[in-house]
Formats: structure tokens, sequence, C-alpha cells
């Protein structure tokens, strides 16, 4: 019986593992394909056309791979640590999601607009992909819980000792009971699209940075995600 628990454990680990590297690897894909999409539409020279189908065609595969493979969760190594402007990554995980909004918006008749305060100042001390990575991951809730018409809001702070962002969505909102379990890997509530990992993923990376990530929500109203992490003290500088 030890032996076969054991066996249990060790498959788990390596679908947890598996899982994590094609979650990354699927937000890697999304920027080059919304990209690709772009430049399909608006290169005018057909030798360039075919170059950027051909980028497109392999980010699609590549997403197809990752489609089958369907058991997820976090990878482990954290590549270097560096000091990081959050609102950086803010601002980059706005730009990177967009194109592949731009399409939803226009294939499904979407509409949602997209509004930043960010007034932090610190930097947090971390693996910038890592945090982008989370960014990511909310925005793409924040979106998905909007059904037709909506705002999603993006605010970053400094409290006390901590660098703190908040991004905010006037979507259909969660219920007590789902509160209770989206942290748990494999929880979704999604029919298409959905892995259950975004936030059990982003759970596991903040607490890695001795952060705290909250979840505030009202069904039919919306959800504010915090995110809220330790503020970066630059070494003092040697006054001789
Ligand atoms: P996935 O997005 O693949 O379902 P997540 O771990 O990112 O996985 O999210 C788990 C679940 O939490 C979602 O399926 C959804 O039910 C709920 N959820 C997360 N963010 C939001 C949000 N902003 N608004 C409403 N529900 C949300």
């Amino acid at each position: 019986i030890y032996d076969s628990l054991l066996h249990v454990e060790k498959m788990n680990a390596l679908n947890v593992l598996t899982g994590g590297i094609a979650h990354e690897f699927n937000n890697v894909l999304t920027p080059i394909l919304g990209f690709s999409q772009m430049l399909i539409k608006k290169l005018d020279d057909p030798n360039l056309k075919i170059y950027a189908q051909m980028i497109e065609q392999s980010a699609r595969d590549g997403a197809m791979i990752v489609k089958r493979v369907n058991e997820f969760t976090r990878k482990e190594a954290a590549g270097e640590k560096e000091p990081c402007d959050i609102n950086d990554l803010i601002l980059k995980s706005i730009y990177m999601v967009h194109p592949q909004w731009k399409e939803e918006e226009l294939t499904a008749g979407k509409k949602v607009s997209i509004y930043t305060e960010l007034k932090a100042s610190g930097y947090v001390y971390c693996n910038c992909c890592e945090i982008r990575d989370v960014i990511t991951n909310l925005l793409i809730n924040a979106f998905d819980a909007i059904e037709t018409t909506g705002k999603i809001t993006v605010k970053s702070w400094d409290e006390d000792d901590n660098v703190c962002f908040v991004i905010e969505d006037d979507g259909i909102g969660m219920s007590d009971e789902v509160l209770e379990k989206i942290f748990t890997p494999f929880f979704t509530t999604k029919t298409k699209r959905g892995t259950g990992l975004g936030l059990s993923i982003a759970h596991n990376i903040i607490a890695g940075y001795f952060g705290t990530i909250n979840a505030y929500s009202i069904p039919g109203y919306g959800t504010q995600m915090v995110v809220k992490l330790p503020l970066y003290n630059p070494p003092a500088h040697d006054a001789t």
C-alpha cells in the first residue's frame, strides 16, 4: 500500500510539473499569437504576410500541444530576482494581453475598457516574469468575468512596508462557495480554456515572496483581486 501511495504522489508531482510548464508556455504563446494576427492584417507585402502567417501557425501548433497536456500546476524553478517596478510590469502585462482581447472583441462583440491608476513608487525584489505571469492571469480572469461590456481598473499604491496592486472588474463576480475554492489547483467554473491553475499558481508565486493575494467579490457586481508584496529596501550606499 505504501508503495502505491508513493507512486500516486510521484505521478501527482509529475503532473504538477508538466502542467506548470504548459501553463507558462501558454502565456508566452498568447502575445506571439496576438501580435502575429495583427501583423497579418496590417502587412501589405505578400512575402511578409506569409512570414507572419507562419509565425501564427506555429503559435497555434504550440497552443494545441499545450491543450493536450491537460494536467497542470506550477513549475518550481524561478529565474533571477531583481528589483522590479510594479507599475512597469502592470503596463507590460496589459500590453501583452491586449491584442488577444482585441481579437475576442472583434469575434464575440465584447467591449472592455481598461483604466490604470498607478501610484506605487517602491520596488519589489522578485523574478519579473513570475510577477508578470500573476498580473496576466488576473487580467485574463477579469476579462473573462465580463460577459459583454465592462471595465477593468488596475491600481497600485505603497502601504507601510508593502507595494500593493488591485485588479478590479465589474463582471459576474463570485459566490462565497466559489470564492472559497479559487486558489485550489484545477478548480474552474469555465467551460472553455479554463484549467483552474491560474490562481493557484499566482498564490504560490506570491506566497513564495512572502506576499499575500486576496479576493473580494460580490455576485453580479464584480471582483477585486488584491496583491501585496514586501517593499524592496535597496542596500544603503556606503558614504565613505
Ligand atoms: P481558470 O481561469 O482557468 O478557471 P483560475 O485559477 O484562474 O483558473 O480561476 C479559478 C476560478 O475562479 C475561475 O474559473 C472563476 O470561477 C473564478 N474567478 C477567478 N477570477 C475571477 C473574476 N475576476 N471574476 C469572477 N470569477 C473569477
